[in-house]
């Protein structure tokens, strides 16, 4: 499990060395931005270079396949019986024109695929294979490393621009700001280690530069913790991953210190109990336990109720308007429609309400979380319709994964019209959006409450 923490650093040493360092570390900053555009530039240079000659070659089989088409036409024109003399000899006449055309395309498109694999080939070579020594020449870095570092970036983020849509135009290539932190290797580059005359963290890192992570003067609840993780990390209980560092608005040096946190192992669990957890329209969240369907609430979010009544109706119409798809690129693109603003609204309320649905797992010591698969449809009448219900579970999921505790998926069918004490099913049940009464059994219960706890006993 990856997770990041930001410190706040100073470097040690008198202040001749520390003026020298700082600059060592802005510099390397510059380059690197020069370097991330300079990559990104190539690879797209190659990238629109090739598409363009496979245009062409496209254009030219289709071309070909509507010839095919005619002179498929015309042979069976000819198969007709009965025909004139002066009829077939014109039908041939015009198949092997026909024929003669076709040939002559197949000729261009085989002349133009040769080029284009040719030209492909010395563009992989110019712009890919050595796109390293390319960029090299052109900017001076102090840390070796720093290249491979820069070259993997460029070409992650480059993959993920076209995924994202920029292949047909929709999305801009990246542009590395100026002041984009600066990646640093993990392990090798930065060493943990307690001062030996003080409780003081040091981190070396290279150049030889010394570091002193700023904790804070109040011992508050957050440096405590913050203390405790980086015993872990001294101890190597917790691995450092490629992290990066940065300079804030008022001039700070803050490292984010990316650590592989191993999963905790979930021996206090009560077994097969399972929480069922059912998103509603009108909260958030209801929760219910599978052996005591007493335990359960509505998760709500307090502070922010006010708030995000307000944008959930935004987003709730700006979702219905994308009709969501099966695949994962129809769910980005209708994330992409999103503004800014409602997408990260829409992380952040997901990220609040998994909190709470793994915190509540935990409390009541669950082997299993149940959750409602996502159908073909999504959830029409649901606010985390789509997009948003996909990265919900993926987010309950991995938070779920930190604490030891299972997620299970459940078919979505009857979960509120079934009535959770008799089984009994009828549309008819559920009588309100909030009312729901068994036509069978006379049973009363809030209509969350009566899904979730449906939702819980799923798989029992
Ligand atoms: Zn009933």
């Amino acid at each position: 499990m990856k997770t990041t923490r930001k410190l706040k650093l100073t470097i040690i040493g008198d202040e001749e060395t520390r003026k020298e360092q700082y600059k060592i570390i802005r510099e390397e900053q510059y380059q690197q931005y020069k370097a991330l555009n300079l990559c990104m530039t190539l690879l797209n240079t190659h990238n629109i270079l090739n598409s363009y000659n496979t245009g062409a070659e496209n254009k030219l089989n289709a071309q070909i396949d509507s010839i095919d088409k005619k002179i498929e036409k015309a042979k069976k024109e000819l198969e007709k019986k009965g025909l004139k003399e002066s009829k077939v000899s014109k039908l041939k006449e015009t198949i092997e024109f026909l024929e003669n055309d076709r040939e002559k395309l197949k000729d261009e498109y085989l002349n133009s695929s040769k080029f284009r694999s040719d030209i492909d080939e010395k563009m992989k070579e110019m712009y890919i294979k050595d796109m390293y020594t390319v960029v090299q020449n052109q900017v001076n870095f102090r840390a070796r490393d720093m290249m491979s570092l820069v070259t993997q970036r460029a070409r992650k983020d480059f993959k993920n621009s076209l995924k994202n849509g920029m292949a047909k135009g929709e999305r801009s290539l990246t542009n590395y700001k100026r002041d984009f932190p600066l990646m640093t290797r993990g392990e090798r580059w930065l060493k943990f280690e307690y001062d030996k005359d003080s409780d003081d963290i040091l981190i070396n890192w290279i150049h030889g530069i010394k570091f002193k992570v700023l904790l804070g003067y109040k011992k508050n609840e957050n440096s405590i913790e913050l203390r405790h993780t980086l015993h872990k990390v001294i101890n190597k209980e917790y691995k450092i991953c490629d992290s990066s560092m940065q300079f804030d608005r008022n001039n700070n040096l803050i490292l984010n210190l990316t650590l592989d946190i191993p999963d905790k192992q979930n021996n206090n669990y009560i077994e097969k109990r399972t929480l069922g957890v059912d998103l509603g329209i009108k909260y958030p969240a209801y929760v219910c336990l599978n052996d005591d369907t007493y335990i359960g609430e509505s998760l709500e979010l307090l502070k922010q109720r006010e708030q995000f009544k307000d944008r959930r109706k935004r987003l709730q119409q700006q979702l219905k308007n994308v009709k969501g798809g099966k695949g994962r690129n129809k769910k980005l693109s209708a994330l992409n429609k999103l503004s800014d603003n409602e997408r990260n609204f829409a992380r952040t309320y997901n990220h609040m309400i998994s909190k709470r649905i793994v915190e509540f797992a935990k409390k009541n010591r669950c082997e299993f979380i149940n959750l409602e698969k996502l159908t073909k449809d999504g959830f029409d009448n649901n606010i985390l319709s789509n997009w948003s219900y996909y990265e919900l579970q993926n987010m309950i999921e991995y938070k779920a994964k930190r604490e030891g505790i299972k997620v299970r998926y459940i078919d979505p069918a009857y979960t509120s019209q079934k009535c959770s004490r008799c089984g009994y099913i009828d549309k008819e049940n559920r009588q309100t959006q909030e009312k729901f009464k068994c036509l069978k059994c006379e049973f009363e219960i809030n209509a969350d409450h009566n899904a979730a706890i449906n939702i819980a006993r799923a798989l029992d």
